[in-house]
């Protein structure tokens, strides 16, 4: 049974002032809460104090990027190891903000990914296409080569522990989500690409989530659909309150 993830991207937003209100609060609201991961990834800044804020919950702290060398001489760059030394379990990879703002490719990702599951953390790997290329009927092209590019060389039992989330870049901060029949046409195309690239087994234990303007009024119909394990959330996490409807939502499905 592959166990729900709810993870909220809270990108360029918070300090650790905030982020520690935050996540007391949330923490404090989903202690009963069983049966689905939560996950917060903050602004680097905030990871330390953050992970502090949650221990003893059951919310994991991501970070949102990474570079794939363990030190050296990369000035602005955060390696996974600096990560999990200030307490993310978690690392978003691929994020479609990173590949179209700051140059990361396929292959840029693929070393990413293998620096974080080196490290023994959970990466969340972002695909999804752009608003081009599903007007071209590209989208399930794009997805293949996506996941062929940025997973390659990795073991099936790696791809089993692995987090994706299908985020259509047309859906992301536009509050415009892919309809149910899109979202789950993409889910089963991938998990079909991760079955025939990596085995059966990988691919039914791989988690795949949704992201692109999940609300409170939507996430219920997002997680009914087969092969939707949870959801990557953007602008919607960043008040408790519309998170843990979120949580909620996803939770009485
Ligand atoms: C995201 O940042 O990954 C995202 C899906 O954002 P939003 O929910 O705001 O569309």
């Amino acid at each position: 049974m592959r166990i729900p993830v709810l993870a909220a991207n809270w990108k360029m937003f918070k300090t650790v002032g905030e982020t520690v209100s935050y996540l007391k609060e949330f923490c404090a609201l989903t202690a009963g809460v069983s049966g689905a991961e939560m996950v917060v990834a903050p602004p680097f800044t905030a990871i330390r104090a953050a992970s502090e804020a949650a221990r003893g919950s059951n919310v994991g702290i991501a970070a949102q990027d990474c570079y794939w060398e363990q030190e050296g001489a990369f000035t602005g760059e955060i390696s996974v190891r600096m990560l999990k030394d200030a307490g993310a379990c978690y690392v978003i990879v691929g994020h479609s903000e990173r590949r179209r703002l700051f140059g990361d490719t396929d292959e840029r990702v693929n070393r990413k990914l293998g620096a974080v599951l080196a490290a023994g953390l959970t990466p969340i790997v972002c695909i999804g296409e752009t608003l081009e290329e599903r007007d071209a009927g590209r989208t399930l092209a794009v997805l293949d080569r996506q996941v062929e590019a940025g997973l390659a060389g990795l073991t099936p039992a790696q791809v089993a522990s692995l987090v994706i989330a299908y985020e259509p870049v047309w859906a992301i901060g536009t509050g415009r989500n892919a309809t149910p029949a899109q979202a789950g046409e993409a889910h089963a195309h991938i998990r079909g690409k991760l079955a025939a690239t990596f085995g059966a087994e990988a691919a039914a234990a791989c988690r795949i989530l949704y992201g692109g303007s999940v609300k409170p009024e939507n996430i219920k119909d997002l997680m009914a659909i087969e092969d939707v394990d949870g959801a990557l959330v953007g602008g919607a996490s960043l008040t408790v309150s519309s998170f843990f409807a979120i949580v909620s939502g996803a939770q009485l499905v």
